[in-house]
């Protein structure tokens, strides 16, 4: 058993006594693995998020306190993978936009088959995940809701069509919880746009490191997929099922739809939930339009078709398993092909070892990949400068920084400082805020 009630939680037991606390059960001084504890002096509190890290073995945050109310910011695993422990535990109410709520199912299932296959048990079972999908209540963006005494609504926040941040009013202090952001507007989504705050909870993922411009990072993408398609090679593009498979796709239909371009991989089902929430969806026609030009591979035959194809865009985004290990173990031995890998590649991911070693575990042994490798920052997260910026114009007195490493927090705080009071907690630790 992974968590025992009252014995894991590092969450404190005495009642607040002035101000607004905050406790990270996890995702501070990290990526991903969020939870958030936020309660004031009158008792109301609020879990922002509960993930877990997909790492082997899995992460977890810390055992959350009995809690009436959760707001999952958006549908990545980080954010809301351990929800169904929480309903399954202490019968918690989950807040989301429709899209987040709608496509948790399929979040929660992959995750437990994933569990099974990799024999790492979770901490919730299938009885939880059926309650969690019944314990959604669904906000529109800009919609006032209740929790306890305070008022809260959602505003975009860039990152996945559907991620929301939550503008908290508590009996008049205001708090403004990210979650993961960009201001940037991507090809499925509007950027965030700065909310008036006292106090600003701040996912610093990119602090330090600056983005290329996104257009030309774009452009050099599609300029690359071109190379290799005229010397007669392949384009394998290891991309999210839940934002960037549907970027590129869209990227490359705008760009040049004169190329045959396949998907394969779970996000078949996530763009078909995301089609069903055009509210959410940045320019939802040309989604569709995009989305029906590729062609989604829905079987074992279309999967060797594939093969012949100019561009292959699959899953995993990281190399770790899916579709993606299956097609470069049959394309590696054709020097023409290539791997044109769309982001950050994790530390003891399978696309770190490629770009350090040029070599992939496929199907367990460590195989070489003798294939061009070339890497492109189509991020989906905020960088330093946007996150500079979005600080600043919400003008805040208290910067809380979270979902960042120590470096890129520092270097978040160095530039912020001299305009409002940073934060940057670790995991267990408790802040007040009068
Ligand atoms: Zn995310």
């Amino acid at each position: 058993m992974l968590y025992r009630a009252g014995r894991t939680s590092t969450y404190p037991d005495d009642p607040v006594e002035s101000g607004i606390r905050f406790h990270f059960l996890g995702g501070a001084g990290e990526v991903g693995n969020v939870g958030c504890v936020i309660e004031d002096v009158s008792g109301t509190k609020v879990l922002m998020d509960y993930g877990l890290a997909p790492t082997k073995p899995p992460k977890y945050p810390s055992e959350a306190p009995m809690i009436d109310h959760a707001i999952i910011t958006h549908s990545h695993i980080d954010h809301i993978g351990m929800a169904p422990w929480l309903v399954g535990h202490h019968g918690t109410t989950l807040h989301g936009s429709r899209l987040t709520s709608s496509l948790s199912e399929i979040m929660w299932r992959d995750t437990y088959k994933v569990s099974s296959i990799e024999g790492y048990p979770l901490a919730w079972d299938k009885r939880d995940l059926d309650a969690a999908i019944g314990a959604w209540q669904e906000h529109d963006m800009g919609e006032q809701f209740s929790i306890g005494q305070w008022d809260v609504s959602f505003h975009v926040a860039g990152h996945i069509p559907g991620a929301v941040m939550s503008e908290i009013d508590a009996k008049g202090r205001k708090i403004l919880w990210t979650g993961d952001m960009d201001t940037r507007t991507s090809p499925n989504v509007t950027g965030a746009t700065p909310v008036q705050c006292d106090i600003l909870c701040l996912e610093g993922t990119y602090g330090g490191k600056y983005h290329p411009d996104r257009k030309e990072e774009e452009d050099r993408f599609v300029k690359r997929v071109l190379d290799v398609v005229s010397r007669g090679g392949v384009a394998v593009v290891p991309a999210f099922a839940s934002g960037r498979g549907q970027d590129v796709i869209r990227i490359l239909h705008k760009a040049a739809p004169q190329l045959e371009v396949h998907y394969d991989g779970m996000g078949t089902r996530v763009t078909q939930v995301w089609m069903d929430c055009p509210e959410l969806i940045h320019e939802p026609k040309a989604l569709k339009k995009a989305w029906h030009w590729c062609r989604r591979v829905r079987s074992k035959s279309d999967r060797k078709k594939a093969l012949d194809a100019d561009v292959i865009v699959t899953t995993s985004g990281m190399l770790d398993g899916g579709p993606a290990i299956w097609y470069i173990n049959r394309l590696r031995h054709d020097p023409a092909n290539a791997i044109l890998l769309t982001g950050y590649q994790a530390e003891g991911s399978g696309g770190r070892m490629l770009l350090d070693e040029r070599k992939l575990p496929i199907w367990g042994k460590k195989t070489p990949v003798e294939l061009e490798v070339t890497q492109f920052s189509l991020s989906n997260h905020a960088g330093h400068k946007e996150l500079v910026d979005f600080a600043k114009a919400c003008s805040p007195e208290h910067v809380i920084i979270f979902h960042a490493d120590k470096g890129p927090a520092m270097a978040l705080a160095a530039d912020l400082e001299s305009e409002m009071k940073v934060h940057i907690p670790e995991n267990g630790e408790t802040i007040v805020i009068q």
